[in-house]
């Protein structure tokens, strides 16, 4: 009982840190979102497909793109049928798609087979096959965008070329020169997150590589991929949560934006219901999981931290 009371200190205490900690993450991305943003909205805007696993935190930054002007589109195993895509993205879609540049990213750890897309159950051939096949369905419906899928590996920020549009050289370049290895890997090439970020500004908030599941308001799978990102934290992760609880994070974005809101809205119901099972209530009584509500502006991603703890 002691012992109990003792533990649920400790981690009452990690999360009040891990809250000034998200708070401060915020007020720096605010900064970085206020410098790119003459940037934003002039030529194409990169729309950037991955897996929800926290090991592509930094994929934006290893494509070669500015992450505070780029959209982020996140599931499991960065999943998304055809007609989800172009609905969810459609204002960016006029023209043919002129105006966009697609990047579908798998991940890897080149060397570590098992450490892979467990979305895909580390099975790359089938990647390549799922992802070549969204490709050019995309590529017909989308005849002026320009489509990539693409592997990168998590743990040196290395690309490979599944399948690229030539028309884009620059990045054609930056592929066939392995893209922009790191200095060193990175230190953790197998799951290390302990929590979860629902939402669609993940760079106003997170700023750590293999912390946070990264799952996009409206993915189509969210309610799975809820169950799939607890499932491994407790099984399948390096991660030590004994000294932590699961922080799970549900942002809102304000401004009367109807799609976004409308996405909010649904991303709430299936996170409430995740809530419910009985699993996560278990956990919740006993301090091991907490919600933490954010609110951001999707414009200039001012937010705050909604939920108090005492
Ligand atoms: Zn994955």
């Amino acid at each position: 009982m002691e012992e109990a009371k003792s533990s649920k200190k400790v981690r009452q205490k990690f999360l009040t840190a891990e809250i000034e900690h998200l708070i401060e993450t915020n007020r720096l991305a605010i900064q970085a979102r206020s410098m790119s943003a003459s940037k934003r909205g002039i030529g194409r805007t990169s729309i950037v497909v991955v897996c929800m696993d926290g090991r592509t935190h930094q994929a934006e930054t290893a494509l070669g793109l500015d992450k505070t002007t780029t959209v982020r589109f996140a599931s499991g195993g960065g999943k998304i049928e055809l007609n989800d895509f172009l609905r969810l993205h459609a204002p960016l879609l006029t023209n043919d798609g002129s105006r966009v540049t697609i990047l579908l990213t798998t991940h890897e750890v080149v060397g570590y087979p098992n450490l892979g897309c467990a979305a895909f159950n580390c099975d790359m051939p089938e990647q390549r096959r799922y992802f070549t096949a969204l490709r050019q369905s995309l590529a017909q419906r989308l005849p002026e965008a320009w489509i990539h899928a693409v592997s990168h590996d998590t743990s040196t920020d290395g690309l490979w070329a599944i399948e690229l549009d030539q028309r884009n050289e620059a990045f054609v370049e930056l592929v066939k020169s392995g893209g922009k290895p790191l200095p060193k890997t990175q230190p953790n090439k197998a799951h290390g997150e302990y929590g979860i970020y629902v939402g669609d500004q993940l760079h106003a908030w997170v700023a750590g590589y293999n912390t946070y599941f990264h799952i996009s308001s409206a993915a189509p799978s969210l309610r799975g991929d809820l169950d799939i990102a607890l499932s491994v934290m407790l099984h399948h992760s390096k991660v030590d949560l004994s000294n932590k609880p699961i922080v799970l994070l549900l942002d809102r974005p304000t401004g009367d934006d109807p799609v976004s809101t409308e996405q909010y809205n649904q991303a709430r119901i299936m996170t409430e219901d995740f809530l419910r099972s009985s699993k996560v209530t278990e956990l919740m009584e006993s301090g091991r999981i907490r919600l933490v509500e954010l609110e951001t502006n999707p414009t200039t991603w001012s937010g705050r931290v909604v939920t108090t703890i005492d």
